[in-house]
């Protein structure tokens, strides 16, 4: 027999060329290399994408979902042209019309708003990474109506953030991966930062360091923690202050860190019934005082060689001065927070509480790691070493959207400093533009005047009552009723109370609502059937209650079919994209980074009158409305597309949308004039930017001062911007006197008491609103928790049109754990009925034993309404797919009085997602075997996908 084996080429080229640009299959920005070939007719067709080795987010990994990304942009369901709704809204009849017909439409409704009205205009936008652009657009527009859809995401997490440190997990910042030694995440989605998280999760593993999730579902990350903890969902925040009723107890703090970095000694007013209580004692420029150890008396807190006193009261014109330290020793140390006070309502035994809390103090104290790297701090002391706690910790959603979400992250951020562990060796790290704290961010803009831009930025961070969208008479002045006394820090404003608002026509009707990116009639929605229902209901006088609907979209998603004008995008291989340090940029905690998106694959949809980046369809629209910024003195527009903008428009002198190349030589990092060539720089280098921080500003950034002057030379800041952790949050206890009746501003009476509770300095927990509002019968009538979750290899109701992720996840079943299953006698191929406050769904279930035994789940966005995206009536996605969205309320059960509070953090008003509490019943299979509500069809303006679509037939 001969050894002789045949020649293969194990490698074939697959490409003619390799264009690299920016991933968005999902919102991580990972660096792709898309392979390029010469298809049939001679054009370059998308062959293959890879990920990109040089790149700082994802270091050549590419996920599922990142390498789908040819079949999204091959995907049958792109829109082709402009459409023009010809059937009644929701039945997905279009027809199809020019670009100058559909921009001039768009002009003609949005001019008359913006002299009369600008407020009649509602424009939000979904998952948009081109927020200080859009926003920016808004904001000249002149209405107060603008938000992302951070509001129904994770604000409560950004919020409590930067509130507490200056800013939060994810873009904000990251543990240090290569030298932390015990890691804690709590209830994150998969398909959020997710490359980054894997490699980091595969970093641990590699070192032996010990990964703790806890979350009630043991799915991806969770599944690979050496422990989980299974903790019923809504009672993160007591697990949180259980840790730290531990920790303080045993004196497992870091006294001197908390006395150098934060606000622990500074002085609170106790005086009750004082017009002050629980604000700082300040000196005559406003500087927060605390007592010196050395003389004793009350000095500024950034006095050079200050030695703050965390345990000495003060008094002064008969009033009582307490460190915030004390107020906080003495709330933790109560019984209330005690471990075995705590264990049955969050499902996590006493014994194992103590046990994780004597965990993390053991590494953050007998495991202390020191770097030989000198600094300076802003008082001006310098520093031989960086001494770090190699504890860290990340979180994101699943303890955010809950209505006590806000005060369980606040718990979170406040537990990592009690360790010590933020900005050192070993803990979490901000990413530039982080740390920034909230005396760097604007206040929220809302006052607007007919004709005229609005005088600043729609969001922002209110530090007291005075900065409240009201009228005069307190009503709230944003459609979705963001920064009222509702929802005071509501700091991504509230996307998902816009339609049920404007429905109402509380606090005001509207004209048009102008949305992108956002599934609002399906996946981005409460209470979706009835989302529909009120984006169809029309006036007594036959007119839509919300008149016209302008809706930009790549994709036949449900939302095109709620539209009047459809403004259709392209997909993201297809377009400029400016991930920008303005916005939420790809930087590390070692380095500042900015990447753009380019044309790799111009758009193409032959036969039809094609599609346009929704940024450039911005700029035109604001050239023809005559925006200022959009139009030169003579009325010609300022910007040719977005590219355009992306180079020339500058946000301060010198500071642009690009931090990288710019100048007129292209040497300027961060600052310089606009550089025409910038984008080929860019593309040059792989499609980012990337520039290091120098090794004596890597740590403590919020306090050294070179990393302090470095931000100011890249333009992150115009002036060094020092400050302390805020263990309390005095802005909150302004918020708190006006609830007990002192200033100016006064809430009204009802939300008071909501107000005086909710707004509490210190971080607290209380029962979320949902259970509360339901009542004593809770447990009886929905004895079950139910959530949905966001699978690895999808990201949002983007994946499950995608040819090969649909293979991944085509269905998606109720997870029941093997307690209830048993309970309920379901047995394979079952199916049940879910009820909630606000309805029923009957659904296909599954057993699952990994998951918390209160708790049922489901994967996110799965479910499709049938003739949406492309997809075959039969096709799973449609029959046996759901949307648990149908059971959750936009607004709480009626309270004793009759009214209904939004279904919202009182705090921020982030949507309160999962707080939904259920019932659930074995029934019959339906005989259809499809899953229930039943929501109507929707006429397809694309058609149906082909069962097959292979390269250089692309449609
Ligand atoms: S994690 Fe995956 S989908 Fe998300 S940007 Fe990176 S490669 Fe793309």
């Amino acid at each position: 027999m001969s050894l002789d084996q045949p020649e293969f080429d194990t490698s074939p080229p697959v490409s003619d060329e390799v264009r690299k640009t920016t991933c968005y299959m999902c919102a991580c920005r990972c660096g792709i290399n898309v392979h390029m070939k010469d298809g049939p007719d001679g054009k370059k067709r998308v062959a293959y994408i890879e990920g990109n080795r040089d790149h700082p987010v994802n270091r050549g990994v590419l996920c599922a979902k990142g390498s789908a990304g040819i079949l999204q942009h091959l995907s049958p369901a792109r829109l082709r042209a402009p459409l023009k709704r010809v059937g009644p809204r929701g039945s997905g009849e279009f027809e199809e019309i020019t670009w100058e017909e559909a921009m001039q439409t768009a002009t003609d409704w949005l001019a008359p708003l913006r002299e009369t009205a600008p407020e009649k205009l509602a424009f939000f936008t979904g998952r948009d990474q081109s927020q200080s652009f859009t926003g920016w657009w808004a904001q000249q527009f002149g209405t107060p109506n603008y938000a992302a859809h951070g509001g129904f995401c994770s604000v409560n997490m950004a919020a409590a953030g930067i509130y507490t440190m200056g800013g939060a997990f994810w873009e904000f910042g990251q543990p240090d991966w290569e030298r932390t030694k015990l890691f804690m995440i709590f209830g994150v989605a998969e398909d959020h930062d997710s490359n980054p998280i894997k490699m980091g999760l595969g970093r641990l593993k590699e070192r032996g360091a010990k990964v703790i999730g806890v979350n009630p579902v043991r799915s991806g990350y969770n599944a690979i923690a050496d422990e989980w903890v299974g903790i019923t969902p809504g009672t993160d925040g007591l697990f949180i202050l259980a840790l730290i009723h531990t920790l303080v107890a045993a004196g497992k703090v870091d006294l001197g860190y908390l006395t150098r970095y934060t606000d622990a000694p500074l002085l609170v007013n106790c005086d009750p019934g004082s017009p002050e209580e629980g604000l700082f004692l300040r000196d005559g420029d406003g500087k927060p005082l605390l007592l010196d150890r050395k003389g004793g008396a009350p000095v500024a807190f950034d006095t050079p060689g200050v030695k703050p006193d965390l345990a000495a009261e003060h008094r002064a014109d008969g009033k009582l001065y307490r460190p915030v330290f004390q107020l906080m020793a003495e709330r933790y140390l109560s019984d209330d927070y005690a471990p075995e006070a705590v264990a049955e309502r969050c499902g996590v035994p006493a014994a194992r509480i103590r046990r994780i809390a004597a965990e993390l103090a053991r590494v953050a104290f007998e495991e202390e790691i020191t770097i030989d790297q000198p600094w300076t701090d802003f008082r001006g002391q310098r520093h031989e070493k960086m001494t770090g706690r190699p504890v860290s910790f990340h979180a994101m959603r699943g303890i955010s959207a809950h209505s006590n979400g806000f005060q369980t992250c606040r718990a979170l951020h406040v537990l990592q400093i009690l360790l010590g562990s933020v900005e050192v060796p070993g803990g979490f790290r901000f990413k530039p533009p982080y740390p920034k704290p909230v005396s760097a961010h604007p206040v929220p803009h809302a006052d607007a005047t007919p004709g005229r831009p609005l005088p600043g930025p729609h969001l922002g961070f209110p530090r007291g009552p005075e900065h409240l969208a009201l009228t005069g008479d307190g009503a709230p002045l944003r459609i979705d009723k963001a920064f009222s006394w509702e929802n005071p820090l509501s700091a991504h404003g509230m996307m998902h109370m816009v339609i049920s608002n404007a429905h109402a026509g509380d606090p005001y009707r509207i004209d048009t609502l102008f949305m992108y990116m956002a599934n609002m009639a399906w996946n981005s929605s409460m209470n979706t059937s009835q989302v529909m229902q009120m984006l169809t209901d029309k006036d007594d006088d036959g007119e839509y209650v919300i008149p016209r609907i302008i809706y930009s979209d790549a994709y036949s998603s449900e939302m095109v079919a709620y539209a009047d004008l459809i403004l259709p995008d392209t997909t993201y291989l297809e377009r400029h994209d400016c991930i920008s340090l303005l916005d939420r940029p790809i930087c590390e905690a070692d380095a500042a980074a900015d990447a753009i998106r380019w044309p790799v694959s111009p758009p193409d949809r032959p036969g039809h009158e094609g599609v346009r980046g929704f940024q450039s369809v911005l700029i035109d629209l604001g050239a023809r409305l005559g925006l200022p910024g959009f139009v030169e003195e003579d009325g010609s527009p300022a910007f040719a597309d977005y590219a355009d903008y992306i180079v020339n428009h500058e946000r301060r002198p010198g500071v642009g949308p690009l931090a990288g190349w710019r100048g007129e030589d292209g040497e300027g990092r961060g600052r310089g004039a606009p550089n025409p060539d910038q984008l080929q720089r860019y593309i040059d280098n792989g499609g980012f930017w990337i520039d290091h921080i120098p090794e004596e500003a890597l740590y403590y950034k919020p306090w050294n001062k070179g990393y302090q002057d470095w931000a100011v030379a890249r333009g992150i800041f115009d002036a060094p911007q020092p400050y302390l952790f805020n263990l309390y949050v005095e802005p909150m206890a302004r918020f708190r006197l006006a609830a007990r009746g002192h200033g100016d501003r006064q809430p009204p009476a009802h939300l008071r008491d909501r107000l005086d509770q909710a707004m509490d300095p210190m971080p607290i927990w209380y029962p979320p609103l949902e259970e509360s509002a339901v009542g004593a019968g809770v447990e009886e009538s929905y004895p079950l928790h139910a959530l949905t979750q966001r699978p690895m290899a999808m990201y949002h109701s983007w994946g499950s049109q995608n040819a090969w992720l649909r293979q991944i996840h085509g269905r998606n079943p109720l997870y029941v754990p093997g307690k209830i299953w048993r309970e309920h006698g379901f047995a394979e191929g079952d199916w049940a009925r879910l009820t909630s406050p606000n309805g029923a769904i009957i659904v296909p279930v599954v057993r699952m034993e990994a998951l918390n035994d209160h708790t049922v789940w489901t994967w996110n966005a799965i479910g499709k309404r049938k003739g949406a995206w492309a997809l075959d009536k039969d096709a799973p996605e449609v029959t046996k797919g759901f949307l648990m969205n149908h059971l959750i309320g936009d607004l709480l059960p009626p309270r004793g009085d009759g009214m209904r509070w939004s279904n919202s953090d009182p705090v921020t008003g982030q949507a309160a997602w999962f707080d939904l509490r259920v019932r659930i019943e074995k029934v019959p299979a339906p005989e259809d075997a499809r899953a229930r509500p039943e929501t109507g069809s929707q006429a397809s303006p694309v058609g149906v996908g082909p069962d097959e679509v292979r390269l250089g037939e692309k449609r």
